[in-house]
Parts: C-alpha cells; structure tokens; sequence
C-alpha cells in the first residue's frame, strides 16, 4: 500500500464500486481497505462501459481505477489468437511494467494472458505471447505499432482502450501515434483515457477519441511538506568535493537512513556517483536512461525490496515510477528547475511520517537555491554553515581570484590532468569511470543542455522532431523490421519542465467526487 494515496472522502468501501467478488478479494489480499478519490469516482462508470476522461497523476492510485474494472469486465470471453481484447498504452516501459504487475496483483483470481509489448524485449516472445491470445495488451504505442506493421496483431477485437500519462505522451512526441492506434481500433470500445494536465493538444484528442467521457479529477493544491527536514550543504566547487561532503553527510546520518535517494542533474553524474559510491563501499544502485530494460528493473526491484540502500538517480530516471518511501533525499545537484526540487523532497516524508533532505549547494547554485526558496515560499537552513565558509579553491571559476592572479586558460578551464592531481588523497580514483561515461555523454555546459532540450521539446510540440529523439523505447528501424535496433534515446532529452506527472502526494487534494 502506498503511502501517498489520499483515500475517498466518504466511508465508501471497494464493495460498494460494483466491482466482482474475485476482484475484490485480490484488493482484499493487497490490503486496500478504501477506494481513492480516483478510484471512487472513476470504477463505476468504467464499469458501466462508459469512456472516462481521468485527470490525475502518479501516486493517485489510477492504475488501480482502469485495472480493476477492466479485471471484472474481462471475466466474461474469450482472447484469439493475435486480437488481444484490451490494450493499455504507456509511454515508458517502465510504466508499461509497472502496469503489468498490477494485473498480475489484483488478476490472481483469474486466468488471464497478459502481453507486454516494449523495447528491449526480443520480438519472437513477445510474438509467442499474441499468438496464445492475449486478454490484456500493455504497450508503448512505438513498439505495439512495430508489431501491427509486422502483421503479428490485430486490434479489430480490442474492446477496451486505455491511453495512460497523455500529457507525458505528448511530451515525447507520441501524440500523432496515439491519434493512429486510435484510428485501428473499431469506435465501439471504450475508452479510458488518463492525463496529469490537459493542455490544448490533450483535450483535442480527447474530443476527437472519447464519446461523452465522464471527468473525474483528482487536481493539485500547493502546501508545504511540513515533516521533512530540509537543509542545504555547502561544498566545494569540484566533483570531489561534492562526492567527500555527500559521504560526510550519508556517514553523519548513519542508521537514521534507511533509505535514500540521491538525485543528480545529469546523467553522466549518476555513473560517476554511483561508481564512486561503490568504491567507496557503500550500498549502492544507479538508475539512468542508459541503463538496459532489465538493469533498470532488478536495480528498482532491489531498492524496493530493501537490497540496496541507496539508489543514485536522475530526475527523469525516477519520474512516475512507483519508489516507496524513503527516509533520506540527498541532491547531490542543486536541481536547475525548482519545481524538480519539490519532486525530489517529495520521494520522503510521505503519510505523515517525518524525512529529510540534503541538498549539496556551492557558490555557483546560489540563484537556484534562490529560485527554490521562492518556489516554496521558505528559507532552507544550512546544515553546517553557509556558503561564506568555504574556502574557495583554486580552479573555482566562480570563486574570487586569490594570489598572484594567473592567467585562465581560454574558456576558463582546468586542464584535467591538473583536476585530478588536486584530488585528496581519500578521494578513491573515478577517472576510469570517469572516462566511460563521458564518451557516452560529453560533460557540456548543463544549462546549454536544457536550453537545447526545452527547444527540442518545442520542436515536438510544434510536430517537426525527428523520430528518432524519442524516449527510451527503442524500437527497429521502421525500414529495417528485421534487425537493427536503433540505439535507445536519452531519456534525459525529453525531460519535462514543471510538475508534469509526478506530483508529490503533499501538494494533491482531491476534488470533484
Ligand atoms: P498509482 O497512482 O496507480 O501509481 O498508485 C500509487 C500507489 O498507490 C501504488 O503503490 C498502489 O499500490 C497504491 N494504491 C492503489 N490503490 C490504493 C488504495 N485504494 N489504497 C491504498 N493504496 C493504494
């Protein structure tokens, strides 16, 4: 059970949804007791066969709301061979997984087959798995079309649609995918569709898709999380002065944390950290775009399941994934966007119960600590003193010159070589990692970086990005079916600006039930 799911205003019981008594039984066994706002308002009318327009975010409990009266309704028939009766589409595999083992939890009672159609699994599988006959179908609209296109699947039997995370699907480009999956499948099915925000381009599809859809909206309020502490960490300017001052802070916690999370801005940071981290001797795990489907899976798996006690992240990595609670958020970046400060914080402190977050700060972050000040409306207090005491090092561009005043290499840089002879000797050497991540991705300036994605993502907004700049869902090149997969986007790419998804539960309100 998650913490951050708001239950039903009134004293309304699963019971009372309509739902079947298999259902409810495997609801029982997951120990929900009360619908959620979502869940209250949305399960009767999908029940009922009517389309459900859905607006609400990760951690409000809606898969559950489009999963549970899909179980029931799916009791009676039959799947053929390659028409699955129902299709879910994700944006993410990782959604798409987290999907499929919802219908594994609350379908125990049934006998259904379930297909997943995502990047990075083998073709032949999951061609094996449409040919059994699927009940329930769960894609990313890329590869499912791959499969359509390949003739493995028809969707003249799919009785019901789910279209999850719309806005986030538009984000990525996949608007004009959606508009031809929509278009195959016959307009008697219906249709639940779910969107965190409905921007114009949403509530467009949605007119077009849906026929006269029930709105059930769970919307945001801003608040404050009161029981997480919050302090901010000074360091130094270099790597290795943020990775001594993280370990300082982790070694200072000692057992209080029992989890954490440590969040960096960019991926190449994660490997770096993470590497770090490991040879450092600490419980480690990464999580970033680069990471293949299954090191995504057994890493996130491990955290949850409490087998690694730090999980090194970047914002995109660990958005709208189901994490559970945990009792330290570190940011080892101060995060560029303010808004990713109140997602970050957001992953502890969750159902009253008390957090903390550390945020590692240097003399260059101090305009967006300034920006996340104003954000949430409070001065953060420094753990250990304020920025003022720090000394600045040499090599620090933003500190003030010291000394005799040499002159700076044009561009204001550092020769590596002599970066790394000011490395303290307890610094453990990353320079192998170090030399791998950066030939995956060359450390560029990071707000030259946003700029490029924030007019990347403007491009597909606008309908000109080239396929190719889409989310991590790798998928074969549409002339070359056989082979060749294309290497995977960088999920870093498509980063959203704003709350986009991932609402931490403490700013949800529901409403309108
Ligand atoms: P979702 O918004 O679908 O990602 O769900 C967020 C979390 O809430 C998941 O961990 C679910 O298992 C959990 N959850 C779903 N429904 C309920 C409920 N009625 N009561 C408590 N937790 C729930």
């Amino acid at each position: 059970m998650s913490e951050d799911t708001q239950t039903a205003p009134e004293a309304l019981t699963f019971a009372d949804l309509g739902l079947s008594p298999k259902v409810l039984s495997a609801v029982t066994d997951a120990g929900y007791t009360q619908p959620t706002p979502i869940q209250a308002g949305a399960i009767p009318h999908a029940l009922q066969g009517k389309d459900v327009l859905g607006i609400a975010q990760t951690g409000t409990g809606k898969t559950a709301s489009f999963v549970l009266p899909m179980l029931t309704r799916l009791e009676k028939g039959r799947a053929r061979a390659r028409m699955p009766r129902t299709l879910i589409l994700e944006p993410t595999r990782e959604l798409a997984a987290q999907v499929e083992e919802n219908f594994v939890k609350y379908g125990k009672n049934h006998r259904l087959n379930i297909a997943l159609l995502i990047g990075g699994v083998s073709f032949d599988e999951q061609e094996k798995k449409l040919e059994r006959g699927a009940d329930v179908l769960i894609a990313t609209p890329g590869r499912m079309l791959d499969h359509f296109e390949r003739g493995k699947l028809l969707l003249t039997g799919v009785e019901i649609l789910v279209i999850d995370e719309a806005d986030r699907m538009l984000d990525m480009g996949f608007i004009p995918d959606i508009e031809r999956i929509c278009k195959l499948i016959p307009f008697t099915r219906q249709t639940l569709f779910f969107s965190a925000t409905m921007p114009p381009e949403i509530t467009k599809l949605t007119e077009q898709f849906l026929h006269a859809p029930v709105r059930v909206e769970v919307a945001k309020a801003a608040s404050t999380a009161v029981n997480i502490t919050q302090r901010l960490a000074k360091s130094g300017p270099k790597p290795w002065d943020k990775r001594e001052t993280l370990r300082r802070l982790i070694k200072a916690e000692g057992d209080e944390i029992k989890n954490a999370i440590i969040f960096c801005n960019r991926k190449v940071d994660v490997s770096e950290l993470f590497r770090s981290l490991v040879k450092h001797d600490f419980d480690a795990g990464a999580l970033h775009g680069d990471m293949d489907q299954r090191a995504r899976m057994t890493m996130l798996s491990n955290f949850r399941d409490g087998k690694l006690r730090l999980l090194v992240a970047s914002d995109v990595a660990a958005r709208g994934l189901d994490i559970p609670d945990v009792s330290h958020v570190f940011n080892y970046d101060v995060p560029i966007h303010a808004e990713d400060y109140v997602h970050r914080i957001g992953r502890t402190g969750r159902a009253g119960r008390s957090g903390k977050s550390f945020t590692i700060a240097t003399r260059s972050d101090t305009k967006y600590v300034d920006a996340i000040e104003k954000l949430i409306g409070n001065k953060i207090e420094w753990h250990d003193g304020d920025l003022s005491t720090v000394v600045a090092s040499e090599g620090d561009d933003e500190a003030p010159r010291r000394g005799r005043g040499a002159p700076r290499r044009a561009g204001g840089k550092d020769k590596p070589g002599r970066e790394r002879d000011r490395r303290p000797r307890d610094e453990a050497p990353v320079v192998e990692a170090a030399a791998i991540v950066a030939a995956e991705a060359p450390a560029d300036n990071v707000v030259a970086d946003i700029n490029e994605r924030r007019e990347r993502k403007e491009a597909i907004r606008n309908g000109n990005a080239d396929r190719k700049h889409r989310e991590h869902e790798d998928r074969p090149r549409r002339d070359d079916h056989r082979g060749n997969r294309r290497h995977q986007r960088e999920e870093e790419d498509d980063r959203t600006v704003g709350f986009g998804d991932d609402m931490p539960a403490f700013m949800l309100i529901a409403t309108n039930i």
